[in-house]
């Protein structure tokens, strides 16, 4: 067995014994790296809150289940990161026949307010009734706002109806990609076997094929064939069919077929509904105050809402007290939410690089030349002064620790005290990206 496996097997022995919000948040999307010679279990969190709560709560814990597995580990290290790449696939395997649902995205999880009561209301009658009200259904917002839950409820739903109904979720850029792989494999009956025989297919983020001229044609006859054969197709989107770029007429007619429906940002009650759910799932109390903070400080998303409470929920598990209105003022004050209308991370690069004289891709690179690593300073302090941008978010987007960004950031911030010209310039590039 691999070591990749047998870290399998311990997230699958502590699965059991952790919340599933707590499993998918902290454990799930850890990944083995190697055992080193010290028989240290070397592991990948993805970010600096996951590393530090599995370091606190979980190590010992891992080194045990490792053990009783048969592991020989002596100790655990986690490190931020990308995890190490995987082989490349010799042979094309097509996608599990039956659908890789998130379990945690049903019906019965998704709450309903007036922003989206139609899409959900719609979602169920599909569900209940595939091909028989709408068809096709097609579910449109911007991101964060339910479509893929409402999709994988609609899949979990169809699956405890009738068990034999064969239900295919993808995206639709796994299609694309599906699609090119067997075009090369030389499988396309494969391909259009695997979708035409479906009974309901659910169609994820579909403006990827927006301007994909071969893929929209596949799939517009994989839409035709279903539909002829009166089988239930969903449809989700960021946006109407008559606003994706490039997507040909024959398509954007057979998407409006059957119904539109669209999700609103979420309104105040149903922020502070979803937070209380969230809260309730995870066995945490949330005080009323500190519930009014957080949903009238974040306006649309709610992957963005769930985020802050999952950070909040870590914090409090942290310092092992409850949440309270203060650490909420706290967290929101030590990390400012991207203010709209803030320049992105690119956009400060591309400016702070001309700038300088340098290319974008030397502010990332590990290159520690003086050259390169002002301007890499001085672009993080803008991500974090004007773009608004969290110390782990910077670090990220330049593939630094957190504690460099921090670094730089106050270095900037003395230099520019002292330095006339240092000041000047970043206000110049300021300036220029102000809206
Ligand atoms: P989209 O596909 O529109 O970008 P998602 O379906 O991925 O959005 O939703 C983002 C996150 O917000 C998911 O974790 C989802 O479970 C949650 N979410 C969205 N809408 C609701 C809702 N009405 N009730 C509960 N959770 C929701
Ligand atoms: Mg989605």
């Amino acid at each position: 067995m691999t070591g990749e496996h047998q870290w399998q097997r311990v997230q699958e022995a502590i699965r059991g014994s952790i919340s599933t919000e707590n499993y998918m948040n902290w454990v799930e999307p850890v990944q083995f790296r190697r055992i080193d010679d010290d028989r240290r279990l070397h592991l990948v969190a993805p970010n600096a809150d996951v590393r530090d709560w599995l370091k606190i709560q979980f190590a010992g814990r891992i080194v045990t289940e490792a053990r009783t597995l048969g592991m020989d580990v002596g100790g655990v290290h986690i490190d931020i990161g990308q995890p190490a790449p995987q082989p490349i696939q010799q042979t094309f395997n097509f996608a599990p026949e039956q659908p890789q649902l998130n379990a945690n995205y049903t019906f019965d999880r998704f709450v309903v307010g007036s922003c989206n009561e139609f899409a959900h209301s719609a979602s169920q009658a599909v569900a209940t009734q595939p091909a028989r009200i709408h068809n096709p259904l097609y579910v449109y917002s911007g991101v964060g706002m339910g479509k893929t839950h409402l999709l994988h409820a609609i899949g979990h739903h169809l699956h405890v109806r009738d068990a034999s109904m064969k239900v295919v979720y993808t995206s639709a850029e796994e299609f694309m990609n599906e699609m090119i792989k067997s075009i090369s494999y030389n499988n396309m009956r494969k391909f259009r076997e695997r979708f035409r025989r479906a009974d309901a297919l659910l169609v994820d983020d579909v403006q990827a094929i927006g301007s994909k001229q071969g893929t929209q044609e596949e799939f517009f006859n994989t839409f035709n064939a279903l539909h002829n054969d009166g089988k239930q197709i969903v449809i989700c989107s960021d946006s109407d069919p008559e606003t994706i770029p490039g997507l040909v007429g024959r398509l954007r007619s057979r998407f409006s077929w059957g119904l539109m429906v669209d999700i609103q940002p979420p309104d105040l009650e149903t922020k502070m509904a979803i937070l209380d759910r969230r809260a309730a799932d995870a066995g945490v109390e949330l005080p009323a105050d500190a519930r009014s903070y957080i949903a009238t400080r974040l306006h649309s998303n709610i992957r963005e809402l769930e985020g802050v409470l999952n950070r909040l929920i870590a914090r409090a598990q942290f310092v092992g007290c409850k949440i309270t209105l203060g650490m909420v003022k706290n967290m929101f004050g030590a990390q400012p939410l991207r203010a709209p209308g803030a320049p992105t991370a690119a956009a400060i690069q591309h400016a702070v690089a001309a700038k300088f004289g340098v290319t974008t891709a030397k502010l990332v690179a590990r290159n520690n030349a003086r050259s390169a690593s002002q301007p890499r300073q001085i672009a993080m302090y803008l991500c974090k002064q004007i773009g608004r941008l969290s110390y782990t978010e910077i670090a990220k987007t330049f593939e630094r620790h957190h504690t460099t960004v921090l670094h730089a950031i106050n270095k900037v911030e003395k230099h520019i005290k002292v330095d006339q010209d240092l000041k000047s310039s970043v206000n110049e590039i300021i300036r220029q990206l102000s809206p």
